[in-house]
């Protein structure tokens, strides 16, 4: 498959870590130019520093996704810096640690949506225009198999990243005339900092983690970006409101 991607331009949340810093080496290694927009900034610049030293470019945008005039200042810094903006991968996302739904507490339920729903809603407000204005583009968004399915004590995340599936399908319909798909990475266990806080504390956690996935291990950074990659690119031109599973057969049982 051939990524046509060279000269163009994409904005990344939560491309200071983890799936997000690995999609921006990805994109930044095929040619585009990287927005890496994060609230942890010292790591932020740490991507572009990477992206960089690799003959890569890119710019960081302090971004906390839960703050409107923070989003449009990105969406504004992006046309500055740039020009232009052909993609979008809406992936800053938070987890915590939950007990079963009756214990949740208002501020946990505030504080996931606000970043996982809210801060989705809010990146794409202010990219469609964008994309319309430039005649199409394509936006990806982290769900989770947790948005697919349910696991215990996650009910929270879980609705969380449901939401992000609505929001995809709906701008997906909203905006396929105007030649700009939009569509969801869904992944399982990731081997990332948010994994780490998670699971590696109790390593009965940790094995547990690999074995509800049928190819017997967690998921790499890399396999969510080449994911990203593709729905953004043209051969995935007939794909749009789509929840793509990246989760090594763990929705498959
Ligand atoms: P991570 O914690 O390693 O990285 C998340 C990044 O998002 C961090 O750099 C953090 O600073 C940034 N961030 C957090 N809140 C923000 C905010 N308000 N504004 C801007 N940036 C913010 O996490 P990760 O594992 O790479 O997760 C990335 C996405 O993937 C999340 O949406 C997460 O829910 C989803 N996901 C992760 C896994 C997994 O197992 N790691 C599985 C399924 C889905």
């Amino acid at each position: 498959m051939s990524m046509t991607f060279s000269g163009q331009v994409v904005v990344i949340t939560g491309a200071g870590a983890g799936i997000g810093r690995a999609t921006a080496l990805a994109f930044a290694a095929e040619g585009l130019s990287v927005i890496v927009a994060d609230v942890d900034v010292p790591r932020a610049e740490q991507t572009v520093e990477f992206i960089r030293a690799a003959g890569g470019n890119a710019h960081c945008v302090p971004c906390d996704v839960t703050r409107e005039l923070d989003v449009k200042h990105l969406m504004e810094q992006v046309l500055l810096i740039y020009g232009r903006l052909d993609y979008a991968f809406n992936n800053a996302g938070i987890e915590i640690e939950q007990g079963r739904l009756a214990d949740g507490t208002q501020d946990e339920f505030d504080a996931i949506m606000g970043v996982n729903v809210k801060g989705v809603w809010l990146c794409m407000k202010y990219q469609l225009p964008l994309l319309m204005a430039q005649g199409g583009g394509a936006i990806v968004n982290t769900a989770s198999v947790a948005g697919l399915g349910a696991a215990p004590k996650m009910s929270i995340y879980s609705a969380s990243k449901h939401a992000v599936i609505g929001l995809t399908k709906s701008a997906a319909i909203e905006y396929a005339k105007k030649h700009i798909r939009v569509n969801a990475v869904c992944p399982a266990v990731i081997d990332t900092d948010m994994f780490r806080r998670a699971y590696e504390s109790d390593p009965k956690k940790a094995e547990f983690a690999a074995a509800i996935h049928p190819v017997g291990r967690i998921g790499t950074v890399e396999e969510v970006a080449s994911a990203v990659l593709y729905l953004c690119s043209d051969g995935a031109a007939f794909t749009t409101g789509h929840a793509l599973a990246v989760d090594g057969g763990a929705m498959a049982i």
